[in-house]
Formats: C-alpha cells, sequence, structure tokens
C-alpha cells in the first residue's frame, strides 16, 4: 500500500525528499540521517533531528515505516518519535499486535495519553499521522492560560481527539511552551523511516481562544 498523499495548499514541505539541509541535531549540528529516494532514515546514534524552522498552530502530515523486528519486545520495536513543537511526542513505534495499546505505544503522547485504538499497520508498510496543532496560550506573566490541544489521526482513524495535554512530555527541547518550536524526530536506535513530512500553518487569530465570546 502507498498512502503517498501530495501536500495540501499552503503548506510547506519541511523535507524536502532530497536532502537535510534544514535539519539540525539537537546541539545545531548537521542532521547525521541518510536521505535515498525521497526517504529519510534513522542512522543510529546519530541523535535526535529537528527542523529549522518554527511552528505555533499548524496542520501536519507526516509517514513513517517501522522495521520489521520479530525478537524485539515493546519498547525496544522500531522505537522513533514524532516531537510537535519539540516539546510533545507521539510515540513512534511496532505496536501492530496490541489488542489495546497504552501510553507508551504507537500514537499515544508519550506517559499521558494512549491513543483511542491500534490505528497501526505492519511493520514495513508506510503509515501515516496527520496532526492538527494548536499550541498553549500563555498570558503576559507567561502562564499557561489554555494548554495545548492536539488531534491526531493515524492512518486516516482519530487516535487522539483534542487532547488537552498537562504539560511537555519526557525528552522535549524545553519547557518554554509560549514559544514556536520545531519539528523533531527520534533517534532512538531502530532503523525507522520518514518521507512526506509537510506542515500548514494555521492563523492565529479567529482561533485565539476556545472561551466564550
Ligand atoms: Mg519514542
Amino acid at each position: 500500500m502507498n498512502p503517498f498523499q501530495p501536500p495540501v495548499s499552503g503548506a510547506t514541505l519541511v523535507f524536502n525528499g532530497c536532502d537535510l539541509d534544514n535539519w539540525r541535531t539537537r546541539s545545531g549540528a548537521p542532521a547525521g540521517w541518510s536521505v535515498s529516494d525521497g526517504v529519510m532514515h534513522v542512522v543510529p546514534k546519530t541523535g535526535d533531528i529537528m527542523t529549522v524552522e518554527r511552528f505555533t498552530d499548524f496542520q501536519m502530515h507526516l509517514e513513517f515505516m517501522t522495521p520489521y523486528m520479530p525478537e524485539a519486545k515493546g519498547q525496544a520495536r522500531g522505537n522513533s518519535g514524532v516531537y510537535l513543537q519539540g516539546r510533545y511526542e507521539i510515540q513512534v513505534l511496532d505496536s501492530y499486535d496490541l489488542a489495546i495499546p497504552g501510553m507508551g505505544d504507537c500514537g499515544a503522547f508519550y506517559n499521558q495519553f494512549a491513543p483511542l485504538v491500534n490505528g497501526c499497520r505492519p511493520p514495513l508498510e508506510w503509515q501515516t499521522y496527520d496532526v492538527m496543532f494548536r499550541a498553549p496560550r500563555v498570558n503576559a506573566q507567561g502562564e499557561v492560560v489554555e494548554p495545548v490541544r492536539i488531534s491526531v489521526l493515524h492512518n486516516g482513524i482519530v487516535i487522539q481527539n483534542n487532547v488537552q495535554l498537562p504539560g511537555v512530555t519526557g525528552g522535549a527541547i524545553d519547557e518554554n511552551v509560549g514559544e514556536p518550536g520545531p519539528l523533531l524526530l527520534q533517534d532512538h536506535g531502530d532503523l525507522v523511516r520518514y518521507r512526506n513530512i509537510w506542515i500548514r500553518e494555521l492563523p492565529l487569530k479567529g482561533s485565539d481562544t476556545y472561551e466564550p465570546r
């Protein structure tokens, strides 16, 4: 199956399919992952990579493929992760055979929200995440007045429905939740692949509050 979806109008290709010139490691060094045939490959031990661009509210599309690791169990089976704003990890893992996924399984917000259902395809098949991300709203004192809200579709299935995370997940780049942040992909040592990553930034006006007017 090949679910490759072209970007919607107004979207930015944050992975151009050719190189990682706009990606860096956490320390700002050139990204150490490899690219071939429009696909980026985790190169284990080279570290997480993140975009130079920073985002606030956005719609994101991304495709990933987990490796076939029949001997591995749990967190050792095809682990990676997609950190929205570099702060909120949607787990990437081969959780295909799990009846009831938990807070560490594929599609979870790590240690915060399990996915509503298991949306996984088998390893070695392309899978999609589509995300609607609304950044936390922060007042002049830096206090969060409205928490982050995130919805996620996994292979077209709603697995996170407008969840309000109480804070960043483990491994976040920082806790400056009122600032824009990058898209970060995790090197957890497994041979996960990514392709066709685009982000469409959303206007902040018109969504500036969920409170009644
Ligand atoms: Mg992970």
